[in-house]
């Protein structure tokens, strides 16, 4: 069985949840910061993709302002594009997409504002255009890119991966609170995910990862080391027995995660969380050989 990196940190959030969720096969309803997330998410994949187009179309020296309209116009096209996309999601949280579009904008353009400052200097540094700009230009950015391993037993999508010349760094862009201090261990242990997953396919040691927190526009660090992957392995194992099994776990004791919580409704009831783990245990009489699921 290989299993989403995305359920490691569902497990750490409460592992009661994902029970529900993948084992007795309940649904949260949507969340209006979930659709955003996914749009802002969406627009940042977009973005990069349209990165080379962009940067391989400065043919010479132009001044700030044009570079950063020239990104600005592209942004906005993309975000636009995004949110028609997403129209059916905002409308099952009662978000028009006008509202959508004005929520989003000031990331997107401030996203322009950065990406096209960074340019500016790297021209002005190395007076490079067009094609050649794009070769000589680092970091490059691929971004949504997959990766798994059958002996991790792990898989997953890394929202970006920075590549410099010899060094692969992922990036993992994050919607709502942010810490005070670092990083939730739940975006930790999913960084250190992606790296050992990363230094597989590429056979490159991975030493540091880093967090976006989008709301707050703010990068965080994190140095991976030789503990973090040994949790992440351990992790994986216990999500798989979670997967595997037929007891519901406890509830997580945490009563915020439990007030925003979309399945709090069913979770406590009794009389429903008996009746699922009945289907649960009828539905495993049959036998499914689970070892040849892959789960996300
Ligand atoms: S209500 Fe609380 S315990 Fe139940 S699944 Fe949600 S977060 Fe977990």
């Amino acid at each position: 069985m290989k299993i989403s990196v995305t359920l490691l940190s569902s497990y750490l959030y409460c592992s009661r949840k994902l029970f529900l969720e993948k084992v007795l096969k309940l649904e949260e309803p949507p969340k209006e910061s979930l659709v955003m997330g996914t749009i802002r998410h969406e627009a940042y994949d977009y973005i990069n993709k349209k990165e080379e187009l962009i940067v391989s179309s400065i043919e010479k020296k132009i001044p700030l302002g044009e570079v950063q309209e020239l990104y600005k116009k592209e942004y906005l096209k993309i975000l636009r594009k995004v949110i028609v996309n997403n129209k059916l999601r905002l409308k099952e949280v009662n978000i028009n997409m006008l509202d959508a579009y004005k929520k989003s904008f000031p990331f997107i353009l401030e996203e322009s504002s950065t990406r096209a400052l960074n340019i500016f200097n790297f021209i002005e540094q190395n007076n490079v255009f067009g094609e050649v700009l794009w070769e000589r230009l680092t970091p490059k950015i691929i971004s949504e890119l997959r990766v798994e391993s059958d002996e991790l037993r792990l898989k997953g999508i890394i929202d970006q991966v920075h590549v410099y010349d010899n060094d692969y760094v992922p990036f993992e862009l994050k919607t709502g609170k942010m810490p005070f201090d670092g990083i939730w261990p739940s975006h930790r242990v999913q960084i250190a995910a992606y790296s050992m997953l990363l230094q597989e396919r590429f056979n490159k040691d991975i030493k540091e990862g880093f967090v976006v927190y989008l709301d707050t526009k703010e990068k965080r660090h994190i140095a991976i080391n030789p503990y973090m992957k040994e949790e992440v392995i351990q992790l994986v194992n216990e999500v798989i027995d979670l997967l595997e099994s037929k007891e519901l776990p406890d509830f997580c004791n945490n009563k915020n995660k439990c007030r925003k919580c979309g399945l709090r409704e069913k979770c406590y009831s009794k009389g429903e969380m008996e009746n699922l783990l009945k289907i649960r245990a009828n539905r495993s009489e049959t036998p499914i050989k689970q070892k040849h699921l892959n789960i996300t």
